[in-house]
């Protein structure tokens, strides 16, 4: 499972290792997006947290007894119609079969349904047709 949050920090807990704890302890991975750190003031760090659900749970439980507020960020990934030139790319690297190659027309068709916004395919387009919002 792979999901983004944003953990806000006060001038109680900015200094401590909480995220290494977070990452050691419950196996988690993880990606930062963003990170804004002011000392003794509130800081936060947009991050996306991959792991096993029930460890993610409870890494997320851990994070709120250290007094972090947690926020949790819903991610989209949408092509642009207008942009994409069918070229086929990112149907290569899709791990779902969001992205798919339809036969005998060879136009590349689009599930959002399927897709886990994991992102890939934004790199991968050329036209950068596809394109991620919060
Ligand atoms: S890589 Fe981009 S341009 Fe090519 S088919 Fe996919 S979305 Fe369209
Ligand atoms: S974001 Fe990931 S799952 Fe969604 S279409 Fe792109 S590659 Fe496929």
């Amino acid at each position: 499972m792979k999901k983004t949050y944003v953990l806000h920090f006060d001038q109680s807990n900015y200094d401590k290792p909480i995220v290494y704890r977070l990452i050691k302890e419950y196996d988690l991975v993880f990606n930062i997006l963003r990170a804004v750190i002011l000392p003794k003031k509130e800081s936060y760090l947009a991050m996306e947290i991959s792991g096993e659900p029930s460890l993610m749970e409870q890494g997320l439980d851990y994070l709120v007894k250290q007094g972090v507020k947690v926020e949790s960020i819903n991610k989209s990934v949408k092509r642009n119609e207008q942009v994409c030139i069918h070229c086929g790319a990112c149907t290569a690297i899709c791990p779902t079969g969001a992205l798919s190659i339809e036969r005998p027309s060879m136009l590349v068709s689009f599930h959002p349904e399927e897709c886990t916004a994991c992102g890939l395919c934004v790199k991968a387009c050329p036209p950068r047709a596809m394109e991620v919002s919060f």
